[in-house]
């Protein structure tokens, strides 16, 4: 047994102690980069840690905290749309090399969690990984904002079989982080190809937030 800490700031014997809980839940959705793109908190500790904790450490315990704080982040990208159609929650498709090696999903899982809040808070909400990768991309790190869309534009298709029964839902792409927008652009792109196009993206953080 791993000795418990808290996944954000070290605290022993709790994996998310008192303070980091209140500053993932406390912190104000807003906009990111791309204005259509809310993110609950910015990307700093403790929601940093929590997030990494989740996501390379297996901290699987942390999807429903992260996924309360998701939750809030599509009801203010949305805003007064977000109770006008069902919810369909899309997450950003896992690297399948990542999810062997990580032995999980954690943008589903966080997505599946960020379902189950909202429909505590009474809308209708599902998640569904509709999204694959079309062909592999190299690593974003140190390409300009030009470059980024060449290498990302047809990066991601919609599963074939995978759009029966979501008719009249209101698609919502949903990721971790959000840095500059560029692939959730694509994720946009290929859903809107698909017939499914989403006016709204949450995220948990984001590099660049405004709150307001
Ligand atoms: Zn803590």
């Amino acid at each position: 047994m791993l000795p418990a800490r808290c996944a954000g700031c070290g605290t022993e014997r709790t994996q998310l102690c008192p303070a980091c809980r209140h500053a993932l839940a406390a912190a104000r959705p807003g906009p990111t980069l791309l204005p259509w793109a809310h993110a609950a908190a910015p990307y700093a500790d403790p929601v940093r840690q929590l997030l990494l904790a989740h996501k390379e450490r297996g901290a699987l315990r942390l999807a429903d905290p992260l996924g309360e704080a998701l939750g809030r982040a599509v009801r203010s990208a949305l805003g007064p749309r977000a109770g006008s159609a069902p919810l369909l929650l899309v997450p950003m498709p896992s690297a399948r090399a990542a999810v062997r090696a990580r032995g999980h999903d954690p943008t589903l899982r966080l997505a599946g969690a960020a379902a189950r809040a909202l429909r505590r808070a009474g809308l209708d909400a599902r998640a569904e990984p509709l999204l694959r990768h079309a062909r592999p991309v190299v690593d974003q790190a140190g390409l300009g904002a030009a470059e980024r869309r060449r290498n990302l534009h047809g990066a991601l298709t919609v599963l074939p079989r995978a759009r029966r029964g979501l008719a009249g839902r209101q698609p919502v792409l949903v990721d971790d982080l959000v840095t500059t927008g560029a692939s959730l652009a694509e994720a946009a792109r290929a859903l809107a190809d698909a017939g499914l196009p989403a006016r709204a993206a949450a995220t948990v953080a984001a590099t660049v937030h405004r709150t307001g």
